[in-house]
């Protein structure tokens, strides 16, 4: 078996239902061979995007200037708006490491809010933080403000640290208003209408976050990666190896040998459709979202759009009368969506008996009641589904490796699909080694997934640090 796991023999389920899985299973398999392909197109859409932003990958500048030294102290806000949840933090970044202190809290983004507008998404932050520094009893005033690092996990422009123009909505986001506006100077507004004594410092990617606070720990960190919702990854490049930096002129007086984070935003590789082999079901999936032709990459590997893929899988087998035959009720089913990676990851591990555990769920959640062929049929198509997408996840930190040179070192991850899917981090392995030619007998993986730091806490926070401490040293 090419796919571990897969070794259930299909001969239970009926002839028709097995050829249709027999199909599948060939248009999702990524070969080895196609992965290198698509990690060697890959790296040139990385080159691309340092040359200018194209429609595919950004390579957006960061203006995190290098590393950090492990010895960056202060406390600190830290503000995140991913795809899921907003969370605020603050963090007291210790001289002793270990002790470093985390007060936070989390706060589910009600589902209106991300199909509304931009006043009510700031009002919403703003309102946020307000609570937190009440509940904190932390006081700011207007001479010594609060200093506050924002984790905006969506691809923006950014001209200088606290800035940064959003180009478009991924990860099924549509607010109005947002679009082609600074965000920071938009949250930094919202601030000021409540008069809340805090100030916007560095604005920053989840995947920079990641990068920062892993390396601000463990110096073998290459790349920070988040494998969640949505994709995509950071890592430090050359200043000489950035053309498009020498339209900045803040940038002429760096010295020869600065490096700067810089935010891959790889979600959106392959928006060209030149080489992905995309299905008819990725199609769908871009077709019925809000933002249809961008993040073709991350639609076809990343947590949020996994779930939906499987979805629609199912129905159609259920058009075909090939599964859930008798029932009648699939309206769940048939809302866009409902079902998460989470649920695909469920069903890939049950290994209850008879996949019971699976069977209630789905009566439970869904109103639906599988039989045995179908329960058969989820697995199989659960884990066809999650492994094409752990292998092409491969492709992009391979690519990034490719391009720096980087042979061994820590990709820090973070993610739901990456902390929450048991067997994704050996899938990933398996591919990054046949895209780099590993030995098949090595004892070590040269190039391995560790879990990153708290990127958009402590990550905000380490980042905020070094901002300041070159504006206090008249650097940029
Ligand atoms: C966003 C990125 C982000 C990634 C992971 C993508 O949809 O465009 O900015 O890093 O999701 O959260
Ligand atoms: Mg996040």
């Amino acid at each position: 078996e090419r796919v571990e796991g897969k070794m259930d023999n299909l001969d239970s389920l009926s002839r028709d239902l097995r050829t249709e899985i027999e199909r599948l299973d060939e248009l999702f398999w990524v070969s080895g061979e196609t992965l290198k392909a698509i990690s060697k197109r890959f790296q040139e859409e990385l080159d691309e995007g340092l040359q200018e932003n194209g429609r595919n990958i950004a390579m957006y500048l960061t203006w995190v200037l290098g590393f950090p030294t492990g010895h960056e102290r202060g406390a600190f806000l830290a503000l995140d708006l991913g795809g899921t949840n907003i969370r605020v933090c603050w963090i007291e970044l210790a001289e002793r490491k270990g002790e470093t202190k985390v007060m936070q809290s989390q706060y589910k983004i009600p589902d209106d809010l991300k199909t509304g507008s931009a006043d009510q998404l700031w009002n919403f932050v703003a309102e946020s933080l307000e609570k937190f520094t009440k509940e904190q009893g932390l006081n700011g005033s207007e001479n010594e403000p609060l200093p506050l690092g924002f984790t905006f996990s969506y691809p923006a422009i950014q001209d200088y640290i606290d800035h940064g123009v959003l180009q478009t909505w991924t990860k099924g986001f549509d607010i109005d208003g947002v679009e082609g506006q600074d965000v920071a100077e938009q949250v930094q507004e919202a601030i000021a209408k409540r008069k809340l004594p805090i100030r916007l410092i560095a604005l920053i990617n989840d995947t920079t976050g990641a990068l920062i606070a892993s390396a601000y720990n463990d110096p073998d960190t290459i790349v920070g990666a988040i494998f969640g919702t949505g994709c995509n990854a950071a890592y430090m490049e050359q200043c000489s190896s950035i053309p498009k930096l020498k339209s900045h002129d803040q940038a002429k007086d760096l010295p020869s040998d600065t490096r700067m984070a810089i935010n891959c935003e790889y979600g959106a590789f392959d928006n060209s459709h030149s080489i992905l082999p995309r299905t008819p079901y990725d199609e769908t999936v871009d077709e019925q979202s809000p933002r249809p032709g961008e993040q073709t990459f991350e639609k076809m590997s990343a947590g949020l759009y996994l779930g939906e893929i499987f979805r629609l899988i199912l129905l159609e087998l259920h058009s075909k009368g090939l599964i859930f035959p008798d029932q009648t009720n699939l309206s769940y089913l048939q809302s866009s969506y409902s079902i998460d990676t989470g649920v695909l990851s469920f069903v890939e591990n049950d290994d209850s008996a008879d996949m019971g555990d699976t069977k209630n769920r789905f009566r439970r959640e869904f109103n639906i009641t599988p039989s045995h062929s179908d329960l058969r049929a989820m697995k199989h198509i659960a884990i066809t589904v999650a492994v094409r997408g752990a292998r092409l996840c491969a492709c992009g930190v391979a690519a990034i490796c490719r391009k720096s040179g980087i042979q061994k070192g820590h990709v820090a991850a973070d993610g739901s699909v990456a902390n929450k899917h048991p067997k994704f981090r050996r899938r990933w392995g398996q591919a990054l080694g046949e895209i780099l030619d590993w030995k098949e007998d090595r004892e070590d993986d040269p190039i391995v997934l560790t879990s990153a730091e708290d990127g958009s806490g402590i990550g905000a926070a380490v980042i905020t640090a070094m901002t300041l401490e070159r504006a206090e040293k008249g650097q940029m």
